[in-house]
């Protein structure tokens, strides 16, 4: 019932009925959160009643009495939204304490000081997020006290503390808020329902929602509980644990718990808090004691309960717990956030101990997040100036500059530089800074810290509770062990480590893990389309090849044309009056054609290739600096004005619609001959030299009609006839302009092969430049007006709807004729989906992007 519930309050009934220890309590649906909204921010008539009811329900269960004088209960108010949103929302501890009910809490617990500091906690928290006080005024007055009395603990102030710091909380409170502190227990629990439901709509849950494409629509659930004390003395503790860890995704408990504290603690990363498993204190090397050996009974009774929970959810779970004068809480689970690697790792193992299938596994792992698998580490033989070690909160390394704030690190991401957010700690209010940064450094908090959770989410480096480093935000500058960096250095840091570096650090290519190995075979077993990659390079293919691409989808030529010292010769080409001249130098490209195209068969060893003749327009080659020109000119020998005047000729005011493409193959045949040649007789070679038969598939590109496209076929055949006919070939057209979609059915009675250049059939189809888009795309998707960015995710409407009427057009003619997709959709896992219905035969993408097609596209045959 989450829909209803939100996930906490669907969670905790649902422990409930399992039979786990949950404190008793109610949830108001995110039906009221709507109907809120709906009705100028009014409650529904009957919900007053139903609130009353149900305290008084969790009263009689507890044997207590809401705002009541002897035997108070008190509550937690908690949000609670369908999908969960980590920190963006606010809770409120404690509620229901005043003057009085604070000192029946002390007699009923017999501690005054546990009672004292559960209502500073209250005062404070309650007044920061109802009241809108700023945190930071009680922290000052909380930090003088302690200077004033010696102390450096909270822990070290006594009930009598306490009560001296209240007093001076409620004289912030009447300063700051203009009333008092509000000791009616029924204003306070609507005061505090009202805050969750208005924190829905505060800017950093806005933010959230936007990132993680939450709707708006769907509200939050309010969870009232009786409360349980995590901070009744030294048999009372609160923590944070997961099934399996966040980071790796190893099968074993894993988390922080702190004695004698409260779940805000923990959290916010305020004190630094413990392990839970012996194991997790030695590899820390911690003298802290863990939860194992401190309270063995609870620890016991946690690890009996993750055992259900994980089978019950049949997934990781991330827990939070209290445990109150010895006896354990569950405050809640849910389905653990965590970095890529983990949830390969917990979704291969999962699959292995036989609590999910194979075809689930490959369904829960995003195929995006393998992005992250794919980046780069630290090169390991690199010498690395360590100046400080924290938590490796979240893997994979950055480097960047310094900067020290989010506003900064926004600007350094707008002005396109690369930055390490450098906090005390992150909040909420942070998250656009550590999305501008390349990776996020903190020298406060654990591994549940706001930096390292939400690190997790968004695939970013972090390292947190770097406890050495001392941040001056005045000065801007951070010091550790006798160097001080300021801001705009360059630093380095390892999220798998935790490792913080001086400087700039050399990277390597990332090794990848024998449970992704196991999921791309199943994904490859799963799947009918094939994965092709495009690469123009050797070292771009062996690349793909590493991460199991099965052919080159598409070769662009032209970037071969600029490799070396060629473009000279491409540029004396393009200069030559006549063909004879231009015949010349393309002799001089030939040859280096030929070996790179013996190079790529080479590489990809008997799997299919298809190789693009010359594309782009001919200016494009051209030298266009002054400077450039001149020392081209000179090179070549020819006067500088032969030049210019040839960049006049080529210059065209729309190049993309112009002189590129196939025209160039009909104007300049023997560019087109030259490249079929270097291809054919390369073919030839690499057979020879690999043993296995090479089939090269010639492409023809920008075809809108039949007819231009058996001329340049027929070009090609004469040359192949030339060489003697003795490589096997075929030659087909890229699909890439409406009207060659709408004509496929004729130009399959020539073309051998399609390929969907959906790049340029997105920008001739919806007539938006792909070039000029930026400016005015994103106004386009904020508003609504299209749902994606039509040349990332493929519109299916109307790009869509041509390559349908192409392929069924196209196979009528020649049947089974094969299909595929080239265009940088051949990697965005919801086109695959889409080329799936279509039924085409590949997709093709860049070579990182091969693991995740392969990923998405038995995803969309599952
Ligand atoms: C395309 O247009 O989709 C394509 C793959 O070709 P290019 O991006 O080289 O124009
Ligand atoms: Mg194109």
């Amino acid at each position: 019932m989450r829909d209803l519930l939100g996930g906490k309050g669907a969670n905790l009934a649902e422990m409930c009925n399992l039979g786990l220890p949950v404190p008793p309590g109610f949830t108001i649906t995110t039906e009221v959160c709507t109907a809120y909204y709906e009705n100028g921010k009014t409650y529904p008539a009957e919900l007053k009643d139903a609130v009353k009811d149900a305290l008084a329900k969790v009263g009689a269960i507890t044997g207590r009495t809401f705002g009541d004088a002897t035997k108070p209960l008190l509550v937690s108010v908690r949000s609670g939204a369908r999908a969960s949103m980590p920190g963006m929302m606010d809770t409120v501890l404690n509620l229901g304490l005043n003057d009085q009910t604070v000192e029946a809490l002390a007699k009923d617990a017999d501690d005054e000081r546990f009672a004292y500091d559960s209502y500073r906690r209250f005062i404070t928290m309650y007044s920061n997020v109802v009241l809108g006080v700023e945190h930071h005024a009680f922290e000052e007055a909380l930090e003088h006290y302690k200077e004033e009395k010696g102390f450096d603990l909270d822990t070290e102030l006594g009930a009598a503390d306490w009560k001296t710091l209240i007093g001076t909380y409620k004289q912030i409170v009447k300063r700051e808020h203009g009333s008092d502190f509000p000791q009616n227990a029924e204003d306070q629990l609507w005061g505090a329902i009202g805050a969750v439901f208005d924190s829905w709509m505060i800017p950093r849950a806005k933010k959230y929602r936007e990132l993680n494409n939450i709707p708006e629509s769907w509200g939050t659930a309010v969870n009232v509980q009786a409360m349980v004390f995590g901070n009744m003395g030294d048999t009372s503790a609160t923590g944070v644990a997961f099934t399996r860890n966040p980071s790796t995704g190893e099968s074993a408990l894993y988390g922080e718990f702190l004695i004698n504290a409260q779940g805000e603690d923990v959290v916010a990363g305020i004190r630094t808090p413990q392990d839970i498993t012996e194991k997790a204190r030695l590899e820390a090397g911690s003298d802290k004691p863990s939860m194992e050996k401190a309270m063995p009974e609870s620890f016991a009774e946690l690890t009996r309960i993750y055992g259900i929970l994980e089978k019950h959810y049949r997934d990781m779970q991330d827990m939070e717990f209290t445990i109150e004068n010895g006896k354990l809480w569950m405050l809640q689970t849910r389905n653990g956030k965590r970095t890529a690697k983990a949830a390969l790792r917990i979704a291969v193992e999962l699959a292995g101990e036989g609590l999910i299938s194979k075809e689930e596994a490959i369904r829960r792992i995003e195929p995006g997040s393998l992005d992250q698998l794919l980046h780069p580490t630290i090169d390991p033989k690199a010498e690395r100036r360590v100046i400080a070690t924290g938590l490796p909160a979240s893997p994979g390394a950055a480097v960047g500059e310094i900067v020290f704030n989010s506003e900064d690190a926004e600007a350094a991401r707008k002005a396109e530089r690369k930055c390490i957010l450098v906090r005390v700690e992150t909040s909420p209010e942070d998250i656009h800074g550590m999305h501008a940064a390349e990776g996020i450094l903190t020298t406060r908090g654990g591994m549940t810290s706001h930096a390292a959770v939400v690190a997790r989410g968004m695939g970013k480096p972090c390292v947190s509770g770097v406890g050495a480093i001392r941040i001056d935000y005045k000065a801007q500058t951070l010091s550790v062990g006798g160097v001080t960096l300021k801001a705009g250095d360059k630093l380095t840091i390892d999220g798998s480590t935790g490792q913080v570096i001086q400087g700039e650090v050399k990277m390597v290519e990332p090794e990848l893990s024998g449970e992704f190995a196991a999921l791309m075979e199943w994904a490859d077993a799963a799947r009918t389309m094939k994965v092709r990659t495009n690469a123009d390079t050797p070292s771009d293919a062996r690349a793909a090849r590493n991460f199991g691409a099965e052919g080159i989808g598409l070769c662009r030529t032209e970037h071969m044309f600029f490799e070396g010292d060629r473009i000279v010769a491409v540029r004396e080409m393009i200069l030559s009056d006549d063909a004879e001249g231009r015949r010349a130098a393309l002799a001089k490209i030939e040859p280096y054609q030929t070996d790179d195209f013996v190079e790529l068969f080479t590489i990809m060893s008997g799997l299919p290739v298809t190789i693009r003749l010359l594309d782009p327009p001919l200016h494009e080659f051209l030298p266009h600096t002054d400077k450039d020109v001149t020392e081209f000119a000179q090179t070549v020998g020819v006067p500088e004005e032969r030049v210019r005047a040839r960049l006049k000729e080529l210059d065209e005011t729309n190049p993309m619609l112009g002189f590129r493409g196939c025209r160039l193959a009909i104007a300049y045949p023997e560019i087109a001959e030259m490249q079929a040649r270097a291809i054919l007789t390369a073919a030839a070679k690499a057979a020879k030299q690999t043993g296995k038969p090479v089939t090269p598939e010639i492409m023809v590109p920008l075809v809108f009609t039949k007819a231009e496209f058996d001329i340049v076929k027929a070009r090609i055949d004469a040359e192949a006839k030339k060489l003697g006919d003795t490589v096997e070939y075929q030659v087909g057209t890229m699909i890439e302009l409406p009207r060659a979609a709408l004509r496929s059915a004729e130009i399959a009675e020539s073309a051998e092969f399609f390929s969907y250049g959906t790049n340029d059939l997105t920008q001739t189809a919806l007539g938006i430049s792909r070039d000029d888009a930026g400016t005015f795309l994103g106004s386009y998707t904020k508003a609504g007006i299209i749902p994606a960015d039509p040349f990332v995710t493929i519109d299916r409407d109307g790009v869509g709807e041509l390559v349908k009427i192409s392929a069924e057009r196209g196979r009528k003619t020649r049947a089974g004729i094969k299909l595929g997709i080239c265009g940088e959709h051949g990697g965005d896992p919801a086109s695959i989906a889409f080329c799936q219905e279509v039924g085409l035969d590949y997709v093709s993408c860049s070579p990182f992007r091969v693991p995740i097609a392969r990923l998405a596209a038995a995803q969309s045959a599952l």
